[in-house]
């Protein structure tokens, strides 16, 4: 089966804020459909930052800017997040998505090694890293059921 690819970002933002002494912040990869504009990105970022701004832990702390941004990473068929990855479900069984998972996998591992990097971990050299989060042990993998993932036309793979 042919691999599908969907362009994926980087967004994230680091600000101070009065309550703690280093800095608090995000950085979060999205997968879209499509390609996004700079414009249309910008609103998505300034709509995570408003969002991270208004939980409590943040709230009248006097956040202060530090920095915050987005880019291109790649176009790619599965999406690093907190210990899992995600795509657009476009399989017909689990199998199908598991095999594409596994495919994907691969692939990192070696472009990691062509990176100069370890397959699973990171060396001191400045070319990009992708993070497995434990992807890399098969037996971790379990398709998620959640009610978003079905309602969003995602599919997560746990691990
Ligand atoms: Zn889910």
């Amino acid at each position: 089966m042919e691999e599908k690819r969907f362009p994926i970002y980087r967004f994230w933002a680091n600000w101070t804020q009065d309550n703690i002494d280093y800095k608090n912040g995000f950085s979060a990869r999205v997968m879209y459909k499509e390609h996004q504009s700079d414009a249309e990105l910008r609103v998505i970022l300034e709509k995570m930052i408003s969002g991270a701004l208004e939980k409590d832990s943040v709230k009248g702390q006097n956040p202060k800017m530090v920095d915050s941004g987005f880019e291109f990473i790649e176009e790619e068929s599965w999406c690093l997040r907190w210990f899992n990855h995600y795509t657009f479900n476009h399989f017909d069984t689990d199998e199908e998505a598991e095999r594409s998972f596994n495919q994907f996998i691969y692939r990192k591992e070696s472009q990691n090694l062509e990176n100069g990097h370890y397959k699973h971990e990171s060396s001191d050299s400045k070319k990009p890293f992708h993070c497995f989060m434990g992807a890399e042990d098969r037996w971790r993998w379990e398709v998620c059921r959640c009610e978003d993932c079905k309602g969003q036309g995602k599919i997560t793979i746990d691990h």
